[in-house]
């Protein structure tokens, strides 16, 4: 629906509303960002008496940013015409969050429109809030959280681990524990329902998990939440890593995402007449995203750090398969304890990471989904076991595959994939392409250590 007058009065209005209780919590500037293509927020910002006009009428940005690669490289098409037009960038003033961290700021997540007023083509999370509504409109509800691993390290540009003490180790939440505390109150003071926190296993890593929520809130709380952790890092001369591979020795940093579908307040996760208690429509969604998995690689693993990452044996689901808490599983089934199976069953998708658009890799994760929900897919058995334990002849028998192990293998499936194709829209699919592409070229002739490097600090 495009965005007419009296919804730019309303926006207006609901900004005017909001000018006096965010002066008195000491806010002077408002920040708004959207995600580009290679998962960098790009962000523009006003002094909070500008909100209301932000909110009513957004601020430009060039559509040359949906060819951005992480590098800040505008990896536009020849044509000359991504220097020509604007996009204005929206806050969804609902999401509009003061940052504990950052003193005087506040945070709302954008939406870009084109100067019509009608939605942009290229804007994700318009794309995501679409694909929610479609299956709402099938009477399903869909929560999701996506878990953040990072890593701290000391100032300069190696990696040097800036928390000590070994893998999930009370050590190290010893020893980083004022920086905890401050990460956690830091969330709970923005009103962030924090699940889980803990030291992760490589040196230096820390996971915090959040509740599940509607997908485009859920790719809103992981900007959010990764932007904080940031700021508390800084306040502790620490740098901070999303990086899927910080160092290309190490194990990496994941974006698992947790899925749950619903109807009628029943999670259809649960109580079912299927495997380990699915029903019918949770295994034709989780069997319509098994059977693109090579595609969505290329929106949830983005770049070509993210292989260095997706190898087996580094519990990031590396093998295209599924299984009941099964770590070494790209789709791990997680029923919860006996008893709490109706709140607690979701599917993880663990072969992500968090150089990924949240809102993308959501979308591509619901488009996925829902199609398999249309062709009735199903799954094939389960795997109960290490896939790499099985052997390469039995993994042919089962026909369990490796998943992509380039950026480049995964590019072309989605290239191929008519389902990702149709949900994202040719404008979209096309920068997409080109930004991994890019990347590809960027790349070319680079060592595991020099990716590793050159991504490390970007997102
Ligand atoms: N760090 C691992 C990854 O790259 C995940 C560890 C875990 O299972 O939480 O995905
Ligand atoms: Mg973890």
């Amino acid at each position: 629906m495009p965005v007419d007058l009296a919804d730019r009065d309303r926006r207006r209005s609901r900004a005017e509303a909001l000018l006096p209780d965010l002066q008195n919590r000491g806010v002077v500037a408002v920040a708004t960002s959207f995600v580009d293509n290679s998962g960098i927020s790009r962000v523009k910002s006003v002094p909070l008496d500008r909100l209301p006009a932000l909110a009513a009428w957004g601020v430009g940005f060039s559509t040359a940013f949906d060819y951005f690669r992480f590098d800040d490289w505008v990896a536009a098409p020849p044509d000359g015409l991504a220097v020509v037009g604007d996009q204005r960038i929206v806050p969804d003033l609902d999401r509009l969050v003061v940052l504990s961290a950052q003193p005087g700021w506040a945070w709302a997540p954008g939406e870009r429109y084109a100067q019509t007023g009608d939605p942009y083509p290229l804007d994700s999370r318009l794309l995501l809030a679409r694909l929610v509504d479609e299956l709402a409109s099938r009477q399903i509800r869909v929560l999701s959280a996506i878990e953040i691993e990072w890593v701290v390290s000391e100032g300069g540009d190696d990696y040097v681990p800036g928390a000590s003490g070994p893998a999930y180790g009370l050590g190290r939440l010893t020893n980083a524990s004022d920086y905890c505390r401050d990460v956690l109150t830091a969330l709970a003071t923005q009103g962030v329902a924090v699940d889980q926190f803990h030291p992760e296993y490589a040196a230096g890593q820390l996971e915090v998990s959040v509740a599940p929520e509607s997908p485009v809130h859920a790719a809103d709380l992981s900007v959010v939440v990764r932007a904080t952790i940031r700021a508390v890092g800084n306040q502790y001369g620490l740098r901070t890593s999303f990086s899927p591979k910080v160092d290309a020795a190490g194990v990496g940093n994941g974006g698992h995402v947790h899925l749950s579908l619903g109807r009628d307040e029943r999670n259809l996760m649960a109580g079912g007449s299927g495997p380990f208690g699915l029903t019918d429509d949770a295994t034709a969604f989780a069997g319509g995203i098994l059977e693109h998995l090579p595609a969505l690689l290329a929106v949830g693993a983005p770049s070509v750090a993210s292989y260095l990452r997706l190898v087996p044996q580094h519990w990031a689901g590396a093998y295209a398969c599924w299984g009941l808490e099964n770590r070494e599983a790209a789709l791990r089934l997680i029923t919860g304890s006996r008893g709490s199976e109706e709140w607690a069953a979701n599917l993880e998708v663990k072969c992500f990471d968090l150089h990924a658009n949240p809102y993308l890799m959501l979308a591509g994760l619901l488009a996925a989904g829902t199609a398999g929900l249309e062709e009735g897919a199903t799954l094939p058995e389960p795997v109960d076991v290490d896939p790499a334990a099985l052997g390469e002849e039995t993994l042919a028998e089962r026909g369990i595959a490796r998943l992509p192990g380039t950026l480049r293998e995964s590019l072309d499936a989605f290239a191929k994939d008519d389902v990702l194709g149709a949900a994202f829209g040719q404008p979209l699919t096309a920068a997409i392409r080109a930004v991994r592409e890019s990347e590809l070229e960027l790349f070319a002739d680079a060592s595991p250590e020099e990716v590793a490097a050159a991504s490390r600090w970007a997102h």
